[in-house]
C-alpha cells in the first residue's frame, strides 16, 4: 500500500478538508456578524486544508483546495463580510498555491524514495537468503556429485552386458533417466551457488538472443510454440557474462514454455533508450497465481511435479550481478511477460558499439 493511502483513509481527509474549509469560514462569518471586529479576518487558515490536500492528493490536490479557498474568499468579499486588505489577500492566495506546488513536490519525492528504499530492502534480502541458502547448497551438491558419476559408469557398465532383447534392458533405461534427472537438477544446484565468479566482457544481447533462441528451435516446435520476435533496441551492447546471459534467457523460455502445455505464442521484443536496454518474454500460457508472483524468486519455490524452483532464483541473482532489473507481469489463463531491463555499456553520445 502506498503512503498516499496509508496515511489517511480517503473519506476522513475529504472530511477533514471539508470541515477545515467550513471553520475558517464560519470564523470569518462570526468575526463579521458577531464581533463585528473590523479588520479581523481567518482567511489565512485555509493553508491548514491546503496543506493536507497537497500532502494526501499531491499537487493537483492542493491545487483545486486553493481554487476553492480562493472562490470561498472572493465570495465572502462580494458579501462584504469584510473589508480585507486587497493586497494582503492576493499574497495570501498566491501562497496557497505556492504551499500546494512545494507541499506536492516535497510528498512525491519523499514517496518516491521510500520506493526505492522499500526495494533496495527487497533485493538485499533476496541476495542474503541466496548467499546463506547457496553456501549449504554447494556443499551438499559437491558430496551427491561424486556418488552421482560412480553410479552413472556402473549403469552404463552394466547396460553394456546386458543383452538388448532381455528385460533387464528397460531397467537401465529407467535408472539412467533417472540419473540424468538427478544430474540435472545438481547441475541448477551448483549454477545457483556458482554465478558469483563471472567475468564481464561487452555483450550483444541481440546475438545473444538469437544464440539461445537457435538451439531453443526444436524444443519450441516440439511444443508448439510459435515464436514472435521484434528486436527494436537501437542500442544493445552491455557489460556482461554471455553464458551467464544465455542462461537467464534459457530459463526464461524454459519457464514460458512449460506455462503453455498444449502450446502457444511465445513474443520476444527489446526496446532501449540512451541508458537502458528492455527484453521483454511473453507467453500466452497458465499465469500465475498472486502467490506465485509474491513468491516465484524464493529458492525452491515451484508449483510444478518435477521443478527444482532454482530457475528464477538463479536468474534473478544474475540479473543483480549485472546491475540489471526484472520484474513479473501476469494473469491467470492469460499468460505472463518477464521483464528485464540492463544498464547500456555505451551511452549514445560516445557512440554505441555493436558488436559483441
Ligand atoms: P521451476 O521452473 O523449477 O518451478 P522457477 O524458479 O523457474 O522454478 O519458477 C518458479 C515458479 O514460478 C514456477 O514453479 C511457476 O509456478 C512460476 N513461473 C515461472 N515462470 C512462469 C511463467 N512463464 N508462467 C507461469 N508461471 C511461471
Ligand atoms: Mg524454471
Amino acid at each position: 500500500m502506498t503512503f498516499r493511502m496509508s496515511l489517511f483513509k480517503r473519506t476522513y481527509t475529504y472530511l477533514f478538508i471539508t470541515i477545515t474549509l467550513g471553520i475558517v469560514t464560519a470564523l470569518n462569518c462570526f468575526a463579521n456578524d458577531i464581533w463585528t471586529i473590523s479588520g479581523l479576518c481567518f482567511n489565512r487558515f485555509y493553508v491548514v486544508p491546503v496543506i493536507l490536500a497537497a500532502i494526501v492528493f499531491r499537487i493537483r490536490g492542493g491545487i483545486i483546495v486553493s481554487v476553492i479557498a480562493t472562490l470561498l474568499i472572493l465570495l465572502q468579499a462580494m458579501l462584504g463580510w469584510h473589508i480585507p486588505h486587497f493586497s494582503n489577500t492576493i499574497i495570501e492566495i498566491v501562497l496557497f498555491y505556492m504551499v500546494s506546488l512545494l507541499v506536492g513536490h516535497m510528498m512525491n519525492q519523499f514517496e518516491r524514495n521510500q520506493l526505492k528504499n522499500h526495494q533496495m530492502e527487497q533485493t538485499l534480502e533476496r541476495s542474503e537468503r541466496l548467499s546463506s541458502l547457496g553456501t549449504l547448497v554447494a556443499g551438499i551438491a559437491h558430496e551427491i556429485r561424486n556418488p552421482l558419476a560412480i553410479i552413472q559408469i556402473t549403469t552404463e557398465t552394466l547396460e553394456e552386458k546386458i543383452d538388448p532383447a532381455d528385460e533387464l534392458k528397460q531397467y537401465t533405461s529407467v535408472l539412467k533417466e533417472e540419473i540424468n534427472r538427478l544430474n540435472k537438477v545438481l547441475h541448477e544446484f551448483l549454477d545457483f551457488t556458482q554465478p558469483k565468479d563471472l567475468s564481464f566482457s561487452s555483450t550483444s544481447v541481440h546475438q545473444t538472443l538469437e544464440k539461445v533462441l537457435r538451439l531453443s528451435n526444436k524444443y519450441l516446435k516440439e511444443h508448439h510454440i510459435y515464436l514472435h520476435t521484434n528486436f527494436q533496441a537501437k542500442y544493445e551492447v552491455i557489460s556482461s557474462a554471455p553464458d551467464r546471459l544465455k542462461q537467464i534467457f534459457l530459463n526464461l523460455i524454459i519457464n514460458a514454455v512449460e506455462a503453455m502445455p498444449t502450446g502457444g505464442d511465445l513474443y520476444i521484443t527489446t526496446e532501449s533508450n540512451a541508458d537502458d536496454i528492455s527484453i521483454h518474454i511473453k507467453d500466452t500460457g497458465i499465469g500465475m497465481s498472486p502467490d506465485t508472483m509474491k513468491r516465484a524468486f524464493e529458492p525452491f519455490y515451484t508449483t510444478k511435479e518435477t521443478g527444482t524452483g532454482l530457475g528464477l532464483s538463479i536468474v534473478s541473482q544474475i540479473i543483480s550481478l549485472h546491475q540489471g532489473h526484472i520484474h513479473i507481469q501476469s494473469e491467470r489463463n492469460k499468460g505472463t511477460m518477464i521483464s528485464l531491463r540492463f544498464p547500456l555499456l555505451y551511452d549514445k553520445k560516445e557512440g554505441a558499439s555493436h558488436a559483441a
